[in-house]
């Protein structure tokens, strides 16, 4: 797996920490828990599209871009941080944002990722809940184009193969991390939304061999579908970097049963979740994914899903500005 053959910008803070969690551990009375502080990637407050994003803006510039187009929903963490990739690289940005949540909430639709989208000063142009995204965000190209630009376009969430191979390159980075510490990781859980992490991840830790076995805890999709989505794109991942015989299909494992109403929707699982990371280890995990992925691992270790002497690692993948639109789920009468 040699990553250095694809166009790169190193943007990240990186190795990012990997710590114990003691107090979770002692709280939940084991697995042993562990978290890989994806959350701290660097450039605008972190969060794991900054590993994508290495690779995407490594090829945009690779291509004469000047320009960069993507779409996620209002609060999306993937659009704060590709607009600050961009103003730091010096190209333009322009960003579709959907009405994912049909909500009139003022600090869902101003507050969070979409305060610091404004203040980047990017291009922002909205659309209804339900709107093809990919082919708005592809028109949207066409349309720079025809005025002369260079548009890179960068699918949501930034998955697709080379953005994957951002966390292919953790793979590499986790494991180098284990191996020095003697720490032998038995499970990697993280929450999979647009699939590029797990995606990466799993092409990555099959080509190095390791026998870590990841799950994904879905924030949007039903099983079957996230897991296809996960696998193809792991499919698409190993063949760029010209790994031989494929992924297997069992190495893609995914449970969707945390995702409650819908995406981007809190429920009691993620509140609980996130309250209790906080009040336990400092640590702040957020509304749409890490706290649902989180509410996932602890219902897990609840039901016995783990050996108390097994290592689960938890990767943090950001996401915490997004709580500043959710103040109201938080600290509302709801609470
Ligand atoms: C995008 C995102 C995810 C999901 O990653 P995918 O690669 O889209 O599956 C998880 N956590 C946070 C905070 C995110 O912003």
């Amino acid at each position: 797996m040699h990553l250095a053959r694809f166009p790169r910008v190193k943007l990240c803070h990186a190795p990012t920490p990997l710590e114990f969690m003691p107090n979770l551990t002692k709280l939940l009375g084991g697995p042993q828990l562990w978290i890989k502080r994806d959350d701290c990637t660097g450039v605008a407050t972190g969060g794991n599209k900054n590993r994508k994003l290495e690779f995407l803006m490594g090829e945009a510039l690779a291509q004469g871009a000047d320009h960069v187009v993507t779409q996620g929903a209002v609060q999306s963490n993937h659009v704060r941080q590709t607009a600050a990739v961009a103003a730091k690289l010096g190209l333009k940005c322009t960003v579709v944002l959907e009405h994912r949540i049909q909500t009139n909430d003022p600090d869902y639709l101003e507050s969070g990722n979409v305060l610091l989208d404004k203040l980047l000063g990017i291009d922002i142009e909205y659309r209804d809940g339900g709107t093809d995204m990919q082919a708005a965000i592809e028109a949207v190209g066409e349309r720079l184009k025809s005025k002369g630009t260079r548009p890179y376009v960068i699918p949501g969430g930034g998955s697709n193969a080379t953005g994957a191979l951002g966390y292919a390159h953790v793979a590499l980075e986790l494991l180098a991390q284990a191996n020095e510490m003697g720490l032998r990781i038995d499970r990697l859980v993280h929450a999979t939304g647009s699939a590029g992490t797990q995606a990466g991840l799993v092409a990555g830790l099959e080509a190095l061999n390791s026998g870590i076995r990841v799950l994904g805890i879905g924030v949007r999709l039903p099983r079957e579908r996230q897991e296809e989505n996960v696998h193809k794109l792991a499919e698409a991942t190993a063949a760029k970097l010209g790994l031989k015989g494929g992924i297997r299909r069992d190495a893609v494992e995914a449970n969707c049963d945390y995702v409650g109403a819908g995406y981007g929707i809190p429920t009691e699982g993620m509140a609980e979740a996130v309250r209790m990371v906080a009040r336990s280890e400092g640590i702040f995990l957020d509304p749409v994914y890490s706290g649902k992925g989180m509410a996932g691992l602890i219902d897990l270790v609840r039901k016995g899903a783990f050996g108390k002497e097994e290592n689960v690692v938890f990767l943090h993948t950001g996401g915490q500005v997004g709580l500043f639109g959710y103040r109201d789920f938080f600290t509302g009468a709801a609470a």
